[in-house]
């Protein structure tokens, strides 16, 4: 652990304690500058590797998927904060999931399904390009079935 202070990596554990929630608290002493700070140890869930397409395994991005949805939702009354906690939630539900590799479509239903309750022309684009809805008659069914909806 490198000092707040200074960056020395030379650092000692003063104190240990645990809190309720299972997190490890350390008081550490720097031994070059003799600062004293605090560290707090917690267990994070890991998001799963995303499975492309075309089968190569990449780390989940949230800013690339921040980007996508942002670009759907362009000039649209979706607020910042709207799309931060729509893919915050993705990533609570991936991780959720306990498994170490998941499909893009998975990902890609999630974005889909979370813009459909947010903001239907941004969920129209996003999914032109998601489902490679390429045509316009494919399009124009997609836009009607939300229509009778
Ligand atoms: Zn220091």
């Amino acid at each position: 652990m490198r000092c707040p202070y200074c960056e020395s990596d030379l650092t000692r554990v003063i104190d240990t304690s645990h809190d309720t929630r299972g997190s490890v608290r350390r008081r550490r002493e720097c031994q070059d500058c003799r600062q004293r700070f605090t560290t707090y140890e917690r267990a994070v869930l890991s998001t799963p590797l995303v499975i492309k397409q075309d089968g190569a395994r990449e780390e989940f991005d949230r800013e690339k998927l921040l980007s996508g949805i942002r670009i759907a939702c362009a000039k649209r009354p979706v607020s910042a904060a709207h799309i931060d906690r729509m893919v915050g939630e993705i990533e609570s539900r991936l991780q959720a999931m306990g498994k170490s590799e998941v499909s893009s479509r998975v990902v890609g239903d999630m974005v889909i399904a979370g813009l459909k309750e947010l903001d239907l022309i941004a969920y129209i684009r996003y999914a032109i390009v998601y489902l490679g809805l390429d045509d316009l008659r494919a399009i124009r069914d997609e836009i009607n079935r939300i229509l009778e909806a």
